[in-house]
């Protein structure tokens, strides 16, 4: 190799880890949760300005309130942004390359004011776009995760 290359294979050092760890995801995450393995969704209410929060935050962002108001929100919304990948990333839940190619989007749920990210079921651009009306689509057996949601598709 010339001074300057750059090798054609990247060197790689094998470091097997057994890394078992649990997190806190806070007292607003958790009844959010919670209460997706019931197929429900809530937001947090700011009693001060009536913004509703989703995913949940224990303060708004504009009064510096805290809030405890839970209000429902609807499973199906709209969609504000989007993006179809077509590099893999590792999936966070298995630990293995994501297929794609996969879209990902920011959903405002009727009843709340601000957005969640998630996984969209359509990965054809022709066929998205803001403002599109989507659905959740759960998980058959519910477990309290984020991705009891499996993702959204578009209402039809
Ligand atoms: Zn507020």
């Amino acid at each position: 190799m010339t001074a300057g290359a750059i090798a054609a294979e990247p060197l790689g050092v094998a470091c097997p880890m057994d890394l078992g760890w649990r997190y806190a995801s806070g007292a607003a995450m958790e009844r959010f949760l919670a209460g997706l393995r019931e197929r429900r969704i809530e937001a947090l209410r700011c009693d001060g300005c009536g913004r509703r929060y989703l995913p949940p935050r224990p303060l708004c962002g504009d009064c510096r309130l805290p809030l405890d108001r839970w209000v429902p929100v609807a499973a199906a919304g709209t969609l504000e942004a989007w993006s179809v990948y077509r590099l893999p990333i590792l999936d966070g839940r298995t630990g293995e390359p994501r297929p794609t190619p996969y879209g990902i989007g920011l959903v405002r749920l009727d009843g709340a004011d601000t957005t969640i990210n998630h996984l969209l079921a359509e990965t054809d651009p022709g066929r998205l776009r803001i403002g599109l009306r989507v659905r959740a689509v759960w998980r058959e057996e519910l477990r309290g995760a984020l991705d009891d949601i499996l993702h959204f598709e578009v209402a039809r």
